[in-house]
């Protein structure tokens, strides 16, 4: 289930510079860094892996990068990092493909003496895990409610507007914390009258997709398009939690030959990218994968010198066992207007701007 009880996202009182856990002793340079990653659910796994593969061999370290599978992902997931441990691995990085199926393995990995950095998303109902690092979650989703608002109030300057809700994976801690921070914008609104979900469906347990699965997204927005909005009344927008899920629900839109709402996204996938660039989806988030592996391995390295990692936030994530010190790295809202300039550091997607 969705770990929104045991993570409270407070916004307060974030500081810097100390925490972790303890004792650091240090080891030696070439030691082995164990990567455990979810399954391919969006571009930024992918990037991450090779990312993980080059900057771990470029820094010195031995690594062994992982996979979960597509459709056993808690089972495999548990068996690499396991495999992890017993090959000695003295850091184990790990993007979660269930946040609360891990406690034993990441208990394991302790009493190896191995540390545990969670990538992205939070390990939660463990002490066993040492340090947090992510873009600001909470943040995106401030951004998505914020977009969605904008994006309606530019197509049609006054209101009611109706919209649709969508969240992540159950499993995926993040999903609650994204969907938590749009709310943060779109609850008021909403209590005004001003917005209003047309379906009544505004529970983060009514709007989450499985496994962040385009399939599913699409078949629960032909599902409201068949009822809720079978009458002719009119879609403004739809707040989406990522890029995989956008292209899904606009997919579905376009199928029923209904006019494309305003629709949020997130991590800047290239053909959300495209997508964006013919005015099609509204916005997504810029979430550098490059920035967030390069710090992971600085703390990495950290860890390896005996020193303790930098973090910025040892308030905010409860994983319900623990306050994890987190490094949250600050994320990027990009629409058509602002894509050339966000992300003109980046060849790849900033070709699709020109
Ligand atoms: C990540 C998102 C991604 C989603 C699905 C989340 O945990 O933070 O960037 O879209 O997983 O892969």
């Amino acid at each position: 289930a969705l770990a929104l009880t045991g993570c409270s996202n407070d916004r307060e009182g974030t500081s810097s510079g100390d925490s972790g856990s303890g004792d650091a002793k240090g080891f030696a340079k070439d030691g082995l860094i164990g990567v455990a990653l979810p399954s391919k659910t969006s571009e930024n796994w992918v990037l991450a892996g090779d990312l993980f593969t080059n900057g771990l061999k470029e820094a010195g370290f031995k690594s062994d990068v992982q996979y979960a599978g597509a459709s056993t992902t808690v089972a495999d997931q548990q068996a690499q990092i396991t495999a992890m441990v017993t090959k000695g691995a003295k850091v184990i990085v790990i993007g979660a493909t269930d946040a609360a199926q891990l406690s034993t393995q990441v208990a394991a990995a302790h009493q190896a003496g191995a540390k545990v950095i969670a990538y992205d998303r939070l390990i939660t109902n463990t002490p066993d895990v040492d340090y947090y690092i992510a873009f600001d979650n909470f943040k995106v989703g401030q951004m998505q409610g914020q977009a969605l608002l904008d994006g309606m109030k530019a197509k049609k300057p006054t209101g009611p507007w109706t919209v649709e809700l969508f969240s992540g994976s159950p499993d995926d801690n993040n999903a609650g914390v994204f969907f938590n921070g749009a709310m943060d914008v779109l609850k008021p609104a909403i209590d005004k009258g001003d917005v209003v979900v047309g379906s009544g469906q505004k529970d983060v347990k009514q709007t989450a997709i499985q496994g962040w699965k385009a399939e599913g997204a699409q078949s629960r927005m032909d599902s409201l398009l068949n009822s809720t909005y079978n009458g002719g009344k009119t879609l403004d927008g739809v707040l989406s939690p990522n890029d995989t899920l956008a292209r899904a629900i606009i997919t579905s839109v376009k199928g029923a030959g209904k006019p494309i709402p305003v629709v949020t996204g997130q991590d800047s996938e290239v053909e959300s990218v495209k997508s964006i660039m013919a005015g099609e989806q509204y916005s997504t988030i810029n979430k550098d994968t490059r920035k967030l592996v390069a710090e992971t391995i600085t703390m990495v390295k950290s860890l390896q010198a005996g020193t303790e990692p930098q973090v910025n936030d040892t308030k905010s994530y409860n994983n319900g066992s623990k306050v994890v010190p987190a490094y949250l790295l600050p994320p990027v809202i990009v629409t058509k207007a602002t894509a050339a300039e966000a992300y003109a550091n980046d060849p790849k997607l900033s070709a699709l701007t020109k």
